[in-house]
């Protein structure tokens, strides 16, 4: 459970809103990145850690860990930009999947990453957890996270090929929520399905169980990217 001390210092930050107690964990459901950093800041501050949640379909929801804050993305739900022209969209990572889907479908646009019926797996989640090598993988371009140090960074644009430094979207992309809240992501888009031979869906492309991230390589990374482990 979270001190009375910090849940206090938290409800600050939220400014009396968007945040709630469900068994002995704390929730906090920020509106936009900044609040994101403020918390972040707090945590690195006052000792606490941070479980990010999309729709948490991952968690144990019996589980309950001393001294996290649990950050759902459930309100970082918001279309950014749509970009018809160039067949981008830059959406929040707090957005239900099925529902973005089925709304770019209306718009006769098609992202390769297919859902089960009534899936409420969040952006975020699929994001995090998606195999690097998965046919949608290639096709996020960019993001915007907050560091385990509370720095916004953006990174990637609206090109299909961008080499510029490191790709930090593929980096972060699979990397279940240690090395940053991703709080939104730029997706290239597809005029129908009718451009792909095969597509597939979130079961075949994401991760269903955490041992690619318990890697000696990736523990040595979040070491060096995450030294006060603020992000569990
Ligand atoms: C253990 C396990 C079992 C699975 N079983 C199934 C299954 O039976 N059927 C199926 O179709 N799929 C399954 N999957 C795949 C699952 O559907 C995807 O992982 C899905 O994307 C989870 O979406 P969610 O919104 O519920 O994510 P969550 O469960 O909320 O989060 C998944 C992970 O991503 C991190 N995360 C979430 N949002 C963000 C963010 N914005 N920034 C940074 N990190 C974030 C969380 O911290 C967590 O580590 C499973 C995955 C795992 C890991």
């Amino acid at each position: 459970m979270l001190s009375k001390k910090n849940q206090v210092k938290i409800i600050a930050v939220l400014e009396h809103k968007n945040y709630k107690s469900f068994q002995d964990n704390f929730i906090a459901y920020p509106t936009d990145t900044k609040t994101v950093s403020s918390l972040v800041k707090l945590a690195n501050k006052f000792n606490f850690n941070i479980a990010t949640v999309g729709s948490g379909s991952t968690f144990n929801s019996s589980a309950n860990f001393d001294n996290i804050l649990y950050l759902s993305t459930a309100k970082l739900n918001n279309i950014i930009e749509i970009d018809m022209q160039n067949l981008f969209i830059n959406v929040g990572t707090g957005m239900i999947w099925s529902n973005l889907f089925n709304d770019l479908n209306e718009k006769s646009m098609f992202f390769p990453l297919l859902h089960e019926k009534d899936c409420g797996r969040t952006l975020g989640g699929i994001f995090s957890t998606l195999k690097p090598f998965s046919s949608a993988a290639t096709y996020f371009k960019g993001i915007e996270f907050v560091s385990p140090t509370g720095e916004i960074i953006n990174y990637g644009c609206k090109t299909l090929k961008n080499v510029a430094g490191y790709d930090l979207s593929q980096f972060m992309l699979g990397s279940f929520g240690k090395f940053g809240i991703i709080t939104s992501v730029l997706m290239k888009l597809f005029p129908t399905e009718k451009t792909f031979f095969t597509c597939d869906t979130i079961f075949d492309s994401c991760l269903s169980d955490t041992s690619s991230i318990e890697s000696a390589l990736l523990s040595r990374i979040k070491k060096n990217i995450d030294p006060s482990k603020v992000f569990v």
